[in-house]
């Protein structure tokens, strides 16, 4: 079998060099994760908040398996087996109307660029500073990093960004031209960063007031990761769009689109090959399953980690934590991976954990103590 060190040299000759790495991961199960060279991790990075059942769940693998010696693909050109219950079990426990899937986040997010559009005649939109919305190019230009968005300049649609929790920025970018605001309930990407209260229904107030949309990216927030379903439904405010996809299938590529009563795809305005296929129905629909079970836990295991990592101030939202460490971050991401746990650093100095909802009070403490020593 290879050894980390063969793959960067592999890697080195015949991959792109667009991601930072240095080891493979070959197998996992729960919460633990083995490199190619047999060592063992606790993954509070889960593929960055994707595989929400742990790894290899048996659930998830024997619907994949059981899913892919009956069908493995027929086209949206006929119904899909599982993409109705799927999108029955979405709409039921997220309040929305109705769904459509798509193959990743940023497709998600697409698909709510150019159902924005459709619905309201609109062309420009409202994001937020440090907001994450993909890498294609319709969701770049919704995306605030300028060193990932201006190399691509210029872009469509236009895009005004605004503070993230700043509403009178937003009051002085709202007009009657804009066809939705786009925003993270927390922001994930820019490293568990929360608004502050009444922000959400602020900008819910002012789509209201200018016959705009409000999008909700929920691809890193929903699906359980905050003890919710979806993160905004710790708050009142009702999206007109909400998308999804990270933990929605256990790491099997899927995403997701939800909207309320009324806002929806009519014959030929969206489509995709792959989107809502029968492996990542199956995937989906035993993920939420075993979703519905372990939801009840996750306040507890919550406050697990507020407790275990008190003294960094860090922000729990669920499982998503956040902690301010500054440029020490890439060291303590190798020190705590040297003690077998992984960590992720996200943008500006933050570490970010979003491991996966089953990990164990266990495995939490053993997190948290790898975590506090490396922060020495
Ligand atoms: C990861 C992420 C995306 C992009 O998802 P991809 O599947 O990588 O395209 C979009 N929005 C948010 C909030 C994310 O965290």
């Amino acid at each position: 079998m290879q050894k980390n060190e063969d793959y960067r040299a592999l890697e080195a000759r015949y991959y792109m060099p667009a991601f930072t790495r240095d080891t493979m991961l070959v197998r996992g199960e729960g919460s633990r994760v083995w490199d190619a060279d047999g060592k063992e991790y606790i993954d509070c990075v889960a593929g960055i908040a994707v595989c929400s059942t742990g790894h290899c769940h048996p659930a998830v693998t024997r619907a994949i398996c059981e899913q892919a010696k009956r069908l493995i693909h027929c086209s949206n050109l006929y119904y899909v087996p599982g993409q109705g219950e799927l999108a029955q079990k979405l709409v039921e426990r997220t309040g929305m109307a109705k769904a459509f899937f798509s193959n990743s986040g940023a497709e998600a997010n697409e698909g709510a660029i150019k159902l924005a559009r459709l619905a309201t005649g609109k062309k420009r939109f409202i994001a937020f500073t440090h907001g994450f919305h993909g890498r294609t190019l319709g969701t770049l230009a919704v995306t605030h990093k300028p060193a990932i968005r201006e190399p691509f300049n210029p872009l469509e649609p236009g895009c005004t960004f605004v503070e993230y929790g700043d509403l009178d920025g937003l009051k002085k970018a709202m007009n009657s031209e804009v066809a939705a605001v786009f925003v993270e309930p927390i922001q994930g990407e820019a490293g568990v960063i929360t608004p502050p209260d009444g922000f959400l229904d602020g900008i819910r107030e002012s789509c209201d007031r200018h016959g705009a949309l409000m999008i909700v990216d929920e691809v890193q927030t929903g699906m359980g990761r905050t003890g919710k379903w979806l993160a905004i439904q710790h708050t009142r405010v009702r999206p007109d769009i909400v998308t999804l996809a990270k933990g929605i299938a256990s790491g099997f590529p899927m995403g997701a689109l939800l909207a309320r009563d009324g806002l929806e795809f009519h014959k030929g305005e969206h489509g995709s090959t792959f989107a809502g296929g029968p492996l990542a129905c199956a995937a989906a629909l035993a993920t939420l399953k075993v979703i519905d079970e372990v939801m009840p836990q996750i306040p507890g295991k919550a406050e697990r980690f507020r407790a275990g990592l008190s003294k960094h101030h860090p922000r729990v939202r669920g499982l998503m934590v956040g902690i301010s460490v500054g440029e020490r971050c890439p060291g303590v991401q190798k020190r705590c991976a040297e003690k077998g746990v992984l960590i992720n650093c996200a943008a500006d100095g933050n570490i970010r954990l979003v491991p996966p909802l089953v990990i164990t009070p266990e495995e939490i403490d053993q997190s948290c103590a790898a975590i506090r020593d490396a922060l020495q």
